[in-house]
Protein backbone atom coordinates (compact mmCIF):
# COMPACT_ATOMS: atom_id res chain seq x y z
CA UNK A 1 0.00 0.00 0.00
CA UNK A 2 1.66 3.05 -0.92
CA UNK A 3 0.50 6.41 0.79
CA UNK A 4 1.61 8.65 -1.88
CA UNK A 5 3.31 10.63 0.17
CA UNK A 6 5.98 8.18 1.42
CA UNK A 7 7.09 5.04 -0.43
CA UNK A 8 8.04 3.18 2.50
CA UNK A 9 5.66 4.02 4.37
CA UNK A 10 4.17 0.92 6.65
CA UNK A 11 1.83 2.18 9.58
CA UNK A 12 3.21 5.16 10.77
CA UNK A 13 2.44 8.04 12.85
CA UNK A 14 4.09 10.25 10.60
CA UNK A 15 2.21 8.45 7.46
CA UNK A 16 -0.60 9.72 9.45
CA UNK A 17 0.55 13.13 9.41
CA UNK A 18 0.83 12.90 5.58
CA UNK A 19 -2.06 11.22 4.70
CA UNK A 20 -4.29 14.26 6.45
CA UNK A 21 -2.61 16.61 4.26
CA UNK A 22 -5.08 17.26 1.26
CA UNK A 23 -4.09 15.08 -2.16
CA UNK A 24 -3.09 12.16 -0.12
CA UNK A 25 -3.86 9.20 -2.28
CA UNK A 26 -7.32 7.53 -1.06
CA UNK A 27 -5.96 4.10 -0.87
CA UNK A 28 -3.77 4.73 2.57
CA UNK A 29 -7.50 6.03 4.47
CA UNK A 30 -7.07 2.38 6.38
CA UNK A 31 -3.36 2.81 7.30
CA UNK A 32 -4.12 6.50 8.46
CA UNK A 33 -6.73 5.38 11.20
CA UNK A 34 -4.90 2.59 12.16
CA UNK A 35 -1.83 4.79 12.70
CA UNK A 36 -4.57 7.33 14.54
CA UNK A 37 -5.42 4.90 16.87
CA UNK A 38 -2.09 3.99 17.70
CA UNK A 39 -1.20 7.23 18.56
CA UNK A 40 -4.26 7.97 20.48
CA UNK A 41 -3.23 4.87 23.01
CA UNK A 42 0.56 4.70 22.87
CA UNK A 43 1.02 2.83 25.82
CA UNK A 44 -1.81 -0.05 27.36
CA UNK A 45 -2.21 0.29 31.41
CA UNK A 46 -4.42 -1.52 32.96
CA UNK A 47 -5.59 -2.20 37.11
CA UNK A 48 -7.18 -4.95 38.78
CA UNK A 49 -9.18 -3.41 41.88
CA UNK A 50 -11.15 -5.79 44.53
CA UNK A 51 -13.54 -4.33 46.56
CA UNK A 52 -15.75 -6.62 49.35
CA UNK A 53 -16.28 -7.32 52.94
CA UNK A 54 -14.15 -10.30 54.36
CA UNK A 55 -13.91 -11.99 57.50
CA UNK A 56 -11.27 -13.65 59.46
CA UNK A 57 -12.21 -16.63 62.36
CA UNK A 58 -10.90 -15.43 65.44
CA UNK A 59 -11.37 -19.15 67.19
CA UNK A 60 -14.48 -20.18 69.87
CA UNK A 61 -16.04 -17.48 71.53
CA UNK A 62 -18.80 -17.92 74.50
CA UNK A 63 -21.23 -20.28 75.07
CA UNK A 64 -24.43 -18.83 74.77
CA UNK A 65 -28.42 -19.41 74.20
CA UNK A 66 -29.34 -17.99 70.92
CA UNK A 67 -32.15 -15.61 70.67
CA UNK A 68 -33.19 -17.15 67.43
CA UNK A 69 -32.94 -20.58 67.52
CA UNK A 70 -32.86 -20.94 71.24
CA UNK A 71 -29.95 -23.82 71.45
CA UNK A 72 -27.36 -23.91 73.91
CA UNK A 73 -24.33 -24.04 72.06
CA UNK A 74 -20.27 -22.61 71.96
CA UNK A 75 -20.88 -19.51 69.62
CA UNK A 76 -17.95 -18.82 66.75
CA UNK A 77 -16.03 -14.74 66.94
CA UNK A 78 -15.56 -13.66 63.78
CA UNK A 79 -13.57 -10.03 61.91
CA UNK A 80 -15.53 -8.53 59.80
CA UNK A 81 -14.50 -5.64 57.42
CA UNK A 82 -14.52 -3.82 54.26
CA UNK A 83 -11.27 -4.21 52.18
CA UNK A 84 -10.06 -2.39 49.24
CA UNK A 85 -7.45 -3.89 47.14
CA UNK A 86 -5.33 -3.34 44.09
CA UNK A 87 -3.65 -6.08 42.44
CA UNK A 88 -4.90 -8.33 45.11
CA UNK A 89 -2.80 -6.08 47.54
CA UNK A 90 -4.87 -4.34 50.41
CA UNK A 91 -4.98 -1.39 50.52
CA UNK A 92 -8.25 -0.02 52.88
CA UNK A 93 -9.93 -1.74 55.40
CA UNK A 94 -12.78 0.10 57.35
CA UNK A 95 -15.92 -0.78 59.12
CA UNK A 96 -14.10 -3.21 61.42
CA UNK A 97 -16.00 -5.32 64.13
CA UNK A 98 -16.46 -8.35 66.02
CA UNK A 99 -19.09 -10.91 65.90
CA UNK A 100 -19.56 -13.84 67.62
CA UNK A 101 -22.16 -16.24 65.37
CA UNK A 102 -24.56 -19.18 66.29
CA UNK A 103 -22.71 -22.44 65.00
CA UNK A 104 -26.79 -23.70 63.84
CA UNK A 105 -28.89 -20.66 62.06
CA UNK A 106 -25.91 -18.14 61.81
CA UNK A 107 -27.60 -15.33 64.21
CA UNK A 108 -24.76 -12.87 64.74
CA UNK A 109 -24.37 -10.62 68.09
CA UNK A 110 -21.92 -7.69 68.51
CA UNK A 111 -19.19 -9.20 70.69
ZN1 LIG B 1 -29.12 -19.85 66.49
Amino acid sequence: MRCGVDVRCGVDVRCWAAAAQPGAVAESGAVAQLALSRAAYPDLVFFIFGYGTKQQHLGAGLTRTCPRCHNTTQWVRIREFKQFSVFFIPVLRWKRRQLEICTICSTAVDA
